[in-house]
């Protein structure tokens, strides 16, 4: 059996892997001239930035990924957790740290809110039961309809937790400091969303930060996709670099292979899709082949927000630690300005990243990397990224002024400014949306589009606008779930 992959993402080589492991013939074509999609870095001036992916959660997703492969991950990745877990500033001048050591935790929200304890002890407990109901019944499941949800025990032990109700507020529940309840739900923006509009049960994503704490590969997040790489290619699989797939060939309502941009057309068996779900069908299949998927329902899907980005390679050492949020006063109105205004808020979330802190060997001796990222409107607003960026950058810069890192402007040796078209035009995501399709509740778990095409005979989808969502370990899992159908599909 021959399987073609669009796209040398995390999710197309994870796929690739697990189906070569099993016999398959597994090719790729990647538009862009090297692997790893959104995970990804450049190199300049000896600087080696990662300009997407930072933060390694769940390390245990990527440990059982090459398990299954029958490798070892610390053969090809040293891992290291990172403690406290990040540095939340607030507007005010206070700061939570935030760390997997319980009483450390316990004093950290403590010295903000004065029945933290008892609020905390009460989010754990609760969330290691979302946690195991979650996975069991929603994440690690393949859905053909979202009535396949309605399994009584998941669903009535999530709406009895008001799991279903909005992050933020859920927040509520714990605890009364709009500080600490932040740095209980900005997590919201990995995926791209706002705390207020997320359903709570993504509280796991701080649940697993806090229990698991994050982790770090040396050498930077895009060591992860040069593991990918190599193992693909330990595994036979064939990956084309530099060949962007033009049409996906539909013949007699079954996917058959791929007309690439150079005219040249690629048999299969089957077709999985990595590239951004919307992108896909908007630009890859002709409407003529999907009457169940028209243009206008593929465009009413939501979108994440995008992200605006500033790479900065400096002069010396920051004083900062490994990740920072510098959030504003009015944090959950910037979501306002992002998502229903869809301007620019005027005092933006800002996340840094200062990989040196732990890992020097990504800058020549004596400098340091800095990793800013801005969440902003994607592009279906109208905001001119060549005017706005600088006063974001201008704003960014203030703002780190004001916690001390003030003479930072004139220490920047070397730059790069990476706009929401620039994530539209390097990797395909439909409406620059950086994280994919939103995690709304309706476009997740049973309700998100699955994994397969329910019309197009072996059509598959595989990555961040799929089942289960967006983010490493997550997309690592959206191919385990693609292998298990597959599997089942073909008897292989
Ligand atoms: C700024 C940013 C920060 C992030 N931070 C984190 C983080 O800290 N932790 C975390 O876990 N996750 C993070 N994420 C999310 C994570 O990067 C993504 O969820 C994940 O990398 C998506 O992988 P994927 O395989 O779904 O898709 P992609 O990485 O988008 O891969 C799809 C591939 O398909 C290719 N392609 C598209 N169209 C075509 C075509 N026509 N022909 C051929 N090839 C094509 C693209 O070039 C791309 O290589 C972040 C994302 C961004 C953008």
């Amino acid at each position: 059996m021959k399987i073609a992959v669009i796209g040398a993402g995390v999710g197309g080589m994870a796929s690739a892997c697990r189906l070569a492991r099993r016999g398959v013939r597994v090719e790729i074509y990647e538009k862009n001239g090297r692997v790893g999609g959104r995970l990804s870095n450049f190199q300049k001036d000896n600087f080696r930035v990662d300009t997407g992916p930072t933060l390694l959660l769940m390390p245990h997703v990527l440990r059982r990924f090459f398990s299954d492969i029958g490798r070892n991950a610390e053969d090809y990745l040293k891992l290291a957790k990172l403690e406290p877990v990040y540095r939340i500033y607030f507007e005010d001048g206070s700061q939570i740290a935030p760390s997997t050591k319980t009483m450390e935790m316990i004093e950290e929200i403590g010295r903000i809110e004065r029945n933290g304890e008892a609020g905390y002890s009460r989010w754990l407990a609760d969330y290691r039961r979302y946690y195991e109901i979650a996975m069991r019944e929603f994440i690690m499941k393949n859905f053909d309809s979202p009535l396949d949800m309605l399994t009584p025990r998941g669903i009535i032990s999530l709406l009895s937790g008001g799991a279903l109700r909005d992050l933020y507020s859920k927040t509520g529940d714990y605890f009364s400091d709009p500080r600490v309840r932040i740095a209980f739900s900005l997590q919201s923006v990995y995926i791209g969303a706002a705390p207020t509009r997320l359903p709570a049960v993504y509280g796991l994503i701080p649940y697993v930060e806090f229990t698991e704490g994050v982790w770090y590969p040396k050498g930077g997040l895009y060591s992860i996709a040069e593991a990918l790489e190599k193992l693909c290619l330990e595994l036979g699989v064939r990956i084309n670099c530099g060949k962007a797939v033009q049409r996906i060939i539909v013949k007699d309502g079954s996917a058959s292979g791929l007309l690439l941009s150079d005219g040249t057309v690629v048999e299969a068996d089957a077709v999985i899709s990595n590239a951004d779900l919307p992108y896909t069908y908007l630009h890859l299949i002709s409407e003529a082949n999907r009457p169940h998927f028209p243009d206008s329902k593929v465009r009413a899907l939501k979108k994440s927000c995008s992200a605006l980005m500033f790479y900065w390679g400096i002069e010396g050492k920051v004083g900062l630690p490994h990740h920072s949020f510098f959030l504003p006063d009015e944090y959950l109105k910037t979501f306002e300005d992002i998502f229903d205004r869809r301007v620019m808020p005027q005092k933006p979330g800002i996340y840094v990243a200062n990989p040196c802190a732990h890992d020097p060997s990504l800058a020549p001796a004596g400098k340091s990397v800095l990793y800013v990222l801005v969440p902003v409107p994607n592009t279906a607003s109208a905001i001119s990224w060549k005017d706005e960026a600088p006063k974001v950058r201008k704003a960014v810069l203030e703002r780190l002024s004001s916690h001390g890192i003030s003479d930072l402007e004139k220490r920047i040796v070397m730059e790069k400014v990476f706009t929401p078209e620039d994530w539209k035009a390097s990797f395909n995501v439909e409406d620059g949306a950086t994280f994919g399709l939103s995690p709304s509740l309706f476009q997740s778990a049973g309700f998100r589009p699955p994994n397969k095409d329910r019309r197009i005979r072996n059509l598959y989808f595989v990555g961040a606008s799929t089942h289960p969502g967006g983010g490493i370990p997550i997309v690592l899992m959206s191919a385990e779930l693609l292998e298990r159908r597959l599997a089942k599909d073909y008897g292989i």
